[in-house]
């Protein structure tokens, strides 16, 4: 399947992974929008939030954010899930959207 963040779960592309576990992994975004932005993205292929069964692997996300929070010291952050391609989802594998950088992170 032609799918990127399949090929950086398999490691046949390239990531900066900064944690991974037996379902999820979490890598840097290439293109930051706020001064940390990280992609946290289960190992299983789902499209995204509105696909069967999400429920369970997005409780799994949050248990890794949780983790990885308290990990690198970060207090408060915004996390994202883009729902479809007018939602701005480009990516059709389900991903959440860490970010975090205080005042640089209004929307
Ligand atoms: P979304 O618009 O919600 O689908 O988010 C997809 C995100 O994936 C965007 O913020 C992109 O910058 C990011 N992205 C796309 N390709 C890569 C890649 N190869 N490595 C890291 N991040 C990526
Ligand atoms: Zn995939």
């Amino acid at each position: 399947m032609d799918c990127i963040f399949c090929k950086i779960v398999n490691k046949e592309a390239p990531s900066e992974i900064i944690y991974e576990d037996a379902e999820a992994v979490i890598f840097k975004d290439i293109h930051p929008k706020a001064p940390v932005h990280f992609l946290v993205v289960p190992k299983q292929h789902i499209v995204s939030v509105a696909s069967d069964g999400s429920e369970r692997i997005i409780g799994n996300l949050i248990r890794v954010v949780k983790k990885i929070a308290l990990e690198k010291k970060v207090g408060d952050y915004k996390l994202v899930f883009n729902v479809g391609e007018e939602a701005g989802q480009t990516v059709p594998h389900l991903h959440l959207h860490f970010l975090a950088g205080g005042s640089e992170l209004k929307i």
